[in-house]
């Protein structure tokens, strides 16, 4: 591999709002650098990245548990209804020969998350821990999480989904229960965490090492 230069190496930072290059010489420490065109605050690495990123990825994984444990739906059906969780509900719709749905829902509320979860943990992990394992492939797997927790609101159009289902049905009533709160906040904590880790920090501790 080619030793690569860093724009902090070299001393140089970029804006995160308009991207123009500035020399983060020309700046006196202790003061907080502003971008000449735009004004934005200069950072040439996301300011807190680890402790913001394991704030966020520690209350998703709470937040988790009663997510999947809580009824996310009380389908009231004629009067009666009893609260449904998340895989309470994969199996229902099994059993209804509705395969597919169900396939949908586990997939979408409980598979990805909890991967998005695990995948960001390990890379927060890789750089506690400074590892120097394939910083490529780390790179990648944060790209493909960034790109998921685009469609992260998957999730809640499934949700959103099953409930216009259920009230096309004039003899049935749905509410959303305290498990769709936890599950909606673990579905915004988790991309917020995504937003807060620093990709660029996995290299630092690969060239710092060279
Ligand atoms: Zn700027």
């Amino acid at each position: 591999m080619s030793h690569a230069v860093s724009a902090h190496s070299a001393g140089l930072v970029s804006c995160h709002d308009c991207s123009l290059v500035s020399r983060m010489a020309t700046v006196s420490p202790g003061s907080v650098a502003h971008c000449p065109r735009c004004a934005a605050p200069l950072h040439s690495r996301k300011p807190d990245s680890m402790a913001r990123t394991w704030a966020l990825l520690i209350a998703a994984a709470i937040l988790y548990v009663p997510a999947n444990l809580l009824p996310v739906s009380t389908v009231i059906w004629l009067g009666q209804g009893s609260p449904d969780t998340i895989l309470s509900g994969v199996k229902a719709f099994f059993a209804d020969g509705d395969a597919l749905v169900a396939i949908l829902l586990f997939v979408a509320s409980v598979f990805v998350p909890l991967l998005k979860l695990l995948v960001l943990t390990w890379l927060a992990l890789s750089v506690n821990r400074r590892w120097m394992w394939r910083p490529r492939d780390r790179t990648r797997s944060y790209r493909l999480v960034s790109i998921i927790g685009r469609w992260s609101m998957l999730d809640i159009f499934v949700i959103s989904l099953l409930v216009a289902l259920v009230d096309l049905d004039a003899i049935a009533t749905i509410e959303a229960g305290a498990g769709a709160v936890c599950f909606g906040a673990v579905v915004i904590l988790t991309m917020f965490a995504a937003e807060s880790f620093d990709a660029r920090l996995m290299w630092d501790v690969v060239e710092e090492d060279r």
